[in-house]
């Protein structure tokens, strides 16, 4: 049933979201309904259900990753199936899909006894024990055996996933969101057993399909913001199962060690945007540093641990700052949440260092006495304080209590320099500073009205004043590479140039944005090269959205993220991005896009998404108006 179900979402892929959301609720809800005889196997197997569903094997920041390389893969399918290696390899170069030739290379040999049929629950646990292992020869071994074990006993399509899963690339097209409506409408729909509330069923029963619909919206919307402050099923789906969804705010809270997404900033163009939208409301300009986001978490038992933008596990790449904390923290504070910048620092110099020189630091297991790249450590947010999340507080008392929980050390942990002016003149004076003092801008947040933490949320409370912007030269994007272009010349050998996409949240798909070619060092192109040339797809995802015209040499896969900074957008027939948000027929592309870096720190679905190109385009246009309407004036 899992099986089946990806492969209608595969299918379903360019559809009406709610299509996805229900093929998907569907086979989450039979979890609950089939395991009636106890909540725990409710919940067992829609845990695995759910993880399956999300090509993981836990929650993202416990780092458990599943990855197994192509030609152990391809080894296991030759001996289940009895078919010879070389085949395989051909024909999975051919295909561009491991998955699908493990599907139609049905075993050769015959077995005295029928494997048992596999089941959800079965399948998760070997993934798991597969990623467990250490990458010896001994274990390569066994874990071909547990391949070989699943692979003789798979009937239809679940070779596909399984390869696909074992990979870590099912990539179906399916964002985590879809995955939490869904749940929230199986639970809603499907209450498990005795152990949800009546009323909660009779509700949903009597219910006009619109008002069922927004009840499902705000049930989802609990799950969301749960899952946005504690990022782990294994914690929520027991007490969703048990408590109901209403309960899960009460039982689901923000804990120290466990990463929360962070708030994100909306671009603005100037001062006068900024002054527009705050209005009345007052606010605070920060210096927007440039380094890494660095999400730092006191536990109760002392413990230090650092999180990245992604709710990595940084913890290991910052002993220094991990050490300096107890000097830094006062003793009232017990336990709690940081948000911070990790920027580097020139200790001779007493100076900020540009971020790509933060990029040269090792990022793992790194020995406090062999680091050559020092960091300080801008804090500016305080989300979690002695047992209290703070986050629905404003900004002005998170600050107080920062302040007053942390001392400052220079050059190790000092307090984003922010200025609380409300007049155009003192914040210009402020922005130019910053750039002097090697920071990217400003960053302008509400201090007290419409001011509380918004958790994984790009929320107009921050606002974000790059110089870039100013100086007229325009936007960065981060854009997903989905496609390259064969280069000529120079660049014979290699790519020339590549396709780039932003991904629509909406509808689940990356939409071509731009070709680029400009920007690169020749490193960057035998990087790219190098990186890329491993990922390439025989034909594009049902997921790419790429005019025939803008077709690339190669697809890639997409997995890799770049900042890009354009000239300006404009309307294209060509390009899909952002189609039917600005003009019913055309979409936008960037002109003139220069690629600037990789982020390593966003995933393809963290890519610039098409309302966000949108937006841009509107703002642009606005200010084009403006200006013309300017020169009239003058004029007259
Ligand atoms: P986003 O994170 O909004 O998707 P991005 O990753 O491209 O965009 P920026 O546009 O550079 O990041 O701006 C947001 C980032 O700026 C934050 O994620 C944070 O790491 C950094 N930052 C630096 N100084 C501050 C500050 N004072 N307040 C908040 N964030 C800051």
């Amino acid at each position: 049933a899992v099986a089946r179900t990806f492969e209608k979402i595969e299918e379903d892929s360019g559809r009406q979201i709610e299509e996805k959301t229900s093929t998907l609720s569907s086979i989450y809800s039979k979890c609950l309904t089939v395991s009636i005889c106890s909540i725990l196997c409710c919940l067992d197997d829609l845990l695995c259900c759910v993880y399956l569903c999300l090509n993981q094997l836990g929650p993202a920041y416990q780092g458990l990753e599943l990855g197994v390389g192509e030609t152990v893969l391809m080894k296991a399918v030759a001996q289940a199936t009895g078919r010879q290696l070389d085949k395989i390899k051909a024909e999975a170069q051919e295909k561009g899909d491991l998955g699908l030739v493990a599907e139609s290379s049905r075993s050769n040999q015959r077995m005295m006894f029928a494997p048992a049929n596999l089941t959800a629950g079965g399948v998760f646990n070997k993934l798991k024990e597969i990623a467990n292992m250490s990458g010896n020869s001994v274990s390569t071994n066994i874990k071909i055996d547990i391949i070989k074990g699943l692979f003789v006993a798979c009937r239809f399509s679940e070779a596909r996933y399984i390869v696909r899963s074992l990979a870590g690339k099912l990539r179906i097209g399916l964002a985590e969101q879809s995955v939490l409506s869904a749940l929230s409408q199986a639970v809603c729909l499907s209450p498990p057993g005795q152990e949800l509330p009546p009323a909660v069923l009779d509700a949903g029963k009597r219910m006009s399909a619109e008002n069922k619909r927004v009840w499902m919206e705000e049930k989802a919307l609990i799950l969301k913001q749960t899952y946005c402050e504690m990022p782990n099923y294994d914690a929520i789906i027991p007490v969703l199962l048990k408590e109901g969804i209403d309960e899960l705010p009460n039982h689901c809270k923000l804990t120290p060690g466990v990463p929360l997404r962070p708030m994100l900033a909306h671009p603005t163009k100037g001062i006068g945007e900024v002054m527009k939208r705050f209005d009345e409301a007052s606010f605070t300009c920060e210096y927007k540093y440039d380094g890494e986001r660095a999400q730092i978490h006191i536990l109760e038992n002392g413990e230090v641990r650092i999180f990245s933008r992604n709710q990595e596990d940084n913890t290991s790449k910052y002993p220094d700052i991990i050490s300096r904390i107890p000097q830094v923290k006062k003793e009232n504070v017990r336990s709690c949440v940081l948000d911070s910048e990790a920027v580097a620092w020139d200790r001779e110099k007493k100076q900020i260092q540009p971020f790509q020189v933060l990029t040269t630091r090792k990022r793992k297991d790194v020995d406090a006495s062999e680091i050559k790249v020092q960091v300080c450590v801008y804090a500016f947010d305080l989300l979690y304080l002695n047992g209290e999340s703070l986050v629905r507080e404003p900004l002005s008392k998170r600050r107080a209590l920062l302040r007053e929980s942390f001392e400052e050390k220079v050059g190790e942990f000092v307090f984003a320099r922010a200025l609380d002016a409300d007049n155009t003149e003192a914040i210009a004076e402020f922005l130019e500073q910053s750039v002097r003092d090697s920071c990217e801008g400003l960053m302008v947040k509400t201090l007290e009205k419409h001011a509380t933490y918004e958790i994984a949320k790009r929320s107009h409370n921050w606002l974000k004043l790059k110089k870039d912007y100013l100086e007229g030269v325009g936007d960065t994007v981060d854009l997903c590479v989905i496609g390259a272009y064969l280069g000529k010349g120079k660049r014979a050998g290699s790519y020339g140039g590549f396709l780039l996409a932003c991904y629509d949240e909406e509808n689940e798909e990356f939409q071509s944005v731009c070709k680029i070619g400009t920007g690169f060092k020749d490193e960057d192109l035998e990087q790219h090269y190098n990186f890329l040339k491993e990922h390439i797809l025989p034909k594009p995802r049902p997921y790419y959205r790429v005019d025939q015209s803008a077709e690339p040499d190669v697809w890639l896969e997409a997995v890799q993220v770049w900042e890009v900074k354009c000239a300006d957008l404009s309307l294209s027939p060509v390009y899909k991005a952002a189609m039917g948000l600005v003009d019913p027929e055309k979409g936008i592309s960037l002109r003139f896009p220069r690629y600037l870096r990789i982020r390593d720190d966003k995933k393809p679905e963290d890519a610039t998404t098409g309302s966000q190109i949108a937006d841009l385009y509107k703002k642009q246009q606005q200010i084009q108006n403006q200006g013309e309407k300017q020169d009239l004036e003058d004029y007259y």
